[in-house]
């Protein structure tokens, strides 16, 4: 990187984790001094088995390496680009698993905290920050994760005037629009209500008949459960938003006489006969959704995340407290690699900061700029209509904004058609997401790319 200047003024990142490790080693390879906090292995999690930075709480995969047909993949390329920590460690421990970046987890955790306990711009210390960091802290990256220790969250709630930062929470999965079989399915709002900024057509309906319903509920009643572990045992359900086994646990017909209930709905592809029941959510046998394709699955799990696009800034600081900045899965990204994207994005603003210079946002057209403005502007809102309908996302298409021309030929000049577009459309994002990035750090961060 041209025009490092070494600063006097330290940033201090709190919780070593991926977004912290990440953060921790930009803002020293911008020439700014680092303190990283992090409590093990004094204080442990629930999850967190050992003392290494960058642990992996649970599987050991990054998920697909493709930066050409999957967003997570771009969102690889991206950050190797800005000289990722994490990524150099991956690739340094990488184990075979097809198109999947997955590494040996004890490898790549000692490779990041080796190079950032040899780094001479960074001093860690090993202590719990157990409320708010001291007042004297100017410029502060709080990246304690999913797990935040107890009096840091207390202390967190307290001045962001949450009522809860932790629930366990049921994901709405999300389906790829272009995948389900229209001629099975079919848009209308029930009771074709049209509401404020509806159409009265606004809901994709599944039908079933009474065997496909009860071969459904059959299903999800003897489908494979997650245990809960001691300390989740006491965390409650977000009750707005409960697990679908849940609420069919309740009783056979809850779920026909719940969300899934056919009334004030009228199948246009066969409108003398009323569905047993109608659904919008994933099951293979669900007519109309056979092969439909997910942006993201459904899902559970206890979750400390803030309510970012109110809380915090374009520069993911606090507003109320702008000395603060967060990172992680604590801003409503979701994964190991979202989680050190945004810890990537928290270390460059704040290096920024700490030499006093101005950092423009990367383009919104790529995997960081779409997941920053999933962060701090809530484009999940107009889906999630509702209260607290901010919710933690992995990266995907669906946040990218559109292209101005999809692609609408083959290379032969025959007309895309399914999937051969979706693909073709995927591509064209990653495409353009690249060669912004590209123009963004060679404008904004004065680095040359990597080939
Ligand atoms: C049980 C569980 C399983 C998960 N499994 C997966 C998975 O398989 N794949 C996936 O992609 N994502 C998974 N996630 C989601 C997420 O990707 C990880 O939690 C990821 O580690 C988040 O990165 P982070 O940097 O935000 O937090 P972390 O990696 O958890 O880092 C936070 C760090 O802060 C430290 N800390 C906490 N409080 C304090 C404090 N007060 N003072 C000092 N240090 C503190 C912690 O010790 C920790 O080292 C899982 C999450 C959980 C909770």
């Amino acid at each position: 990187m041209t025009g490092i200047k070494t600063s006097s003024e330290s940033v201090h990142i709190v919780g070593a984790g991926l977004a912290g490790s990440e953060a921790a080693w930009q803002v020293a390879h911008a020439g700014v001094r680092v303190i990283l906090h992090e409590m093990r292995p004094g204080r442990m999690t629930e999850a967190h088995r050992t003392d290494g930075l960058a642990e992996l709480v649970c599987s050991n995969s990054f998920r697909s390496d493709d930066a050409v047909n999957n967003a997570v993949g771009l969102l690889h390329a991206e950050m190797r680009r800005l000289g990722s920590l994490i990524m150099r460690a991956a690739d340094a421990n990488q184990v075979p698993a097809g198109g999947a970046l997955a590494v040996d987890r004890d490898g790549f955790s000692a490779a990041v905290t080796r190079a950032l306990d040899d780094h001479p711009l960074i001093e860690i210390q090993r202590a719990e920050i157990d409320g708010l960091p001291p007042a004297d802290w100017r410029n502060v990256i709080v990246a304690t994760g999913p797990l935040t220790s107890a009096p840091l969250a207390a202390a967190i709630r307290e001045i962001t005037d949450e009522d809860a930062l932790a629930f366990f929470d049921a994901i709405a999965p999300i389906v790829h629009r272009d995948s389900i079989d229209m001629s099975a399915a079919w848009f209308q709002s029930r009771y074709d209500k049209v509401g404020p900024g509806g159409t009265g057509a606004d809901y994709i309906n599944c039908p079933m008949t009474r065997e496909q319903y009860d071969g459904f509920v059959d299903a999800l009643m003897a489908g494979e459960k997650t245990d809960f572990k001691d300390w989740e045992t006491n965390t409650p359900y977000f009750d707005g938003c409960l697990p679908i086994e849940v609420m069919a646990e309740r009783g056979r017909e809850t779920l026909r006489h719940g969300p899934m209930k056919p009334v004030g709905l009228t199948n246009p592809h066969d409108p003398t006969v009323k569905a047993y029941a109608i659904v919008q959510l994933r099951q293979d046998n669900i007519p109309g959704l056979e092969n439909a394709e997910f942006a993201r699955l459904g899902g559970l799990h206890r979750n400390t995340f803030l309510n970012s696009p109110k809380l915090l800034d374009a520069q993911l600081r606090l507003r109320a407290e702008p000395r603060l900045r967060f990172a992680g899965q604590m801003t409503g990204c979701e994964g190991y690699v979202e989680s050190a994207s945004i810890g990537l994005m928290a270390g460059l603003y704040a290096a920024a900061d700490a030499r006093s210079a101005a950092l423009a946002p990367p383009p919104a057209t790529t995997a960081l700029g779409s997941l920053l403005g999933h962060i701090t502007g809530g484009h999940i809102e107009t889906i999630d209509a509702g209260q607290r309908s901010f919710q933690p996302m992995n990266i995907n298409f669906g946040l990218f904004p559109p292209l101005a021309s999809p692609p609408t030929k083959k290379p032969d000049g025959t007309r895309l058609r399914g999937n051969d577009k979706t693909i073709a459309k995927k591509q064209a994002m990653s495409a353009r997401a690249l060669s912004d990035l590209d123009r963004w750090i060679a404008d904004s961060l004065h680095v040359a790319a990597a080939a």
